[in-house]
């Protein structure tokens, strides 16, 4: 890191301080900007890093809600308003126990890049709260989302800042938000949230994005290097929305995902993953993935198991982590590296250590970053916003072209990129600097602000 970049980094660790994740994200990519900072001086003199890196606005409210027994509790809830340079605020909400203001802010700033590297109108945000809404009943949710939504309908808008899911929050909690936002504004202003369910305002194709469109990025991936999925054999962490959708794809592809985890273990399915099965007891039962071997005879489940320990057991061509941040670490990088692994693709946001990437890099893995793989799903969320915009629903196909077709623009984007910078195949520093440019020269034409 050049000595500008590695004195503003300090900076930014100094007044952020306690945001371990958000220091991570913040390291990643000043770590990539040397080249682009030093041919570029004017970006230095407009402060754009000082301002890139600073919150237009963080905003954390109290929610209070009741439970089914009666007794009041009071969570908190988080937005950050990170960058709006390139459109309104966007980015999911996260409800898990683990949410504080630096998983919120690693997590925004790792979305202005995303956001801007799919070339669709938007800035980044994100939110969430430290809610856990495992084993509350639906009413128990509701109430609580009416809560959030209570205080944060004041800072949303189509034009302003417009939330969707992330872990935690899906049609269902979407469903409530949106009903409270609709009440208390009198407003039927669909463009305010994405997710939506299709009938009334959600987008095709949307549920399935993130993991489609990671899919998509890691075939585009390996035919750099004259691969594809057909006949691969592929781990895939986590079983929420991301993992379940990476998993039908990957099939559809001619591929086979042999394992899937959640917080509690793994299941290794010798025949493949069932997605219809999972799909049935994620999305519908909301039941733990053990019991997916309890219904399968070729499937086993191994209680805090290690699922990229697997690719020390059976052949793997290529991992998907799709669960959470820095689930993948140096020894588990090693695995995959030293049994064959071809490539390794970000699903969640930042999975992987620095080490770990450090590891892959080291050993010629393919490595795709989040913030360019997993983008899929935002740019579903711009495609839901377009056609409520003009009060439109597309088919399944077309949504699902435009995609794809999002999904290869970044792949070739962070190539050319990188290529362009003297990195070929350096996908992390091809995503930081191709979605840095756009954001910063946007910022620029503002003016300072
Ligand atoms: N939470 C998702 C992400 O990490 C999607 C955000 C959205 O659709 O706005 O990109």
């Amino acid at each position: 890191m050049t000595p500008v970049l590695s004195s503003l980094l300090d900076d930014v660790l100094r007044r952020n301080a306690g945001e371990p994740e958000f220091h991570q994200a913040a390291r990643e990519v000043l770590g990539s900007l040397g080249p682009v900072i030093e041919a570029n001086p004017h970006y230095a003199r407009a402060a754009v890093l000082e301002r890139i890196t600073e919150p237009e606005r963080q905003l954390i409210f109290r929610v209070p809600w009741t439970d089914d027994e009666g007794t009041i509790r009071v969570n908190r809830g988080f937005r950050v308003e990170f960058n709006s340079a390139l459109g309104p605020y966007k980015g999911g909400l996260r409800f898990h126990p683990s949410v504080t203001l630096g998983t919120v802010k690693f997590l925004g700033f790792e979305q202005i890049f995303k956001n801007a590297l799919t070339g669709l109108p938007i800035g980044g945000g994100k939110g969430g709260s430290d809610f856990d809404p495992k084993g509350r009943s639906d009413a128990e949710v509701m109430r609580f989302c009416q809560s959030f939504m209570t205080e944060l309908y004041r800072h949303l808008g189509e034009y302003t800042d417009v939330p969707a899911g992330d872990i935690g929050v899906g049609a269902r909690e979407i469903g409530y938000l949106f009903g409270q936002y609709k009440r208390i504004t009198n407003r039927y202003e669909s463009g305010v949230l994405t997710g939506k369910g299709v009938g009334w305002g959600g987008s095709l194709v949307r549920t399935e994005a993130t993991g489609f469109g990671a899919v998509v990025f890691a075939q585009r991936m390996l035919a750099t290097r004259g691969r594809s999925f057909d006949g691969a054999r592929v781990l895939v962490s986590g079983s929420g929305n991301v993992a379940l959708y990476a998993i039908q794809k990957v099939h559809q592809l001619g591929g086979t995902v042999v394992a899937c985890s959640d917080s509690s273990g793994v299941v290794y399915d010798r025949d493949g993953i069932d997605f219809e099965l999972l799909r049935q007891l994620k999305e519908v039962e909301r039941a733990r993935l053990s019991e997916y071997a309890a219904r399968r005879p070729s499937a086993e489940y191994r209680a805090n198991g290690d699922i990229w320990a697997l690719a020390a057991e059976t052949p793997i061509d290529v991992a998907i982590p799709c669960a959470t941040q820095n689930e993948l670490d140096a020894t588990a990088a090693a695995t995959l590296a030293g049994n064959g692994v071809a490539a390794v693709v970000e699903g969640a946001n930042m999975p992987c250590t620095p080490e770990a990437v450090q590891v892959l890099r080291a050993a010629d893995v393919l490595f795709a970053p989040g913030k360019a793989a997993n983008a899929g799903g935002v740019a579903t969320s711009a495609l839901e916003m377009q056609q409520n915009a003009s009060r439109d629903a597309w088919t399944f196909e077309y949504a699902e072209q435009r995609l794809d077709d999002i999904m290869t623009g970044i792949h070739d984007r962070c190539a050319e990129t990188a290529e362009r910078y003297g990195a070929p195949g350096d996908y992390v520093l091809g995503a930081n600097v191709a979605g840095f440019v756009r954001v910063a020269d946007a910022m620029l034409a503002l003016g300072v602000i």
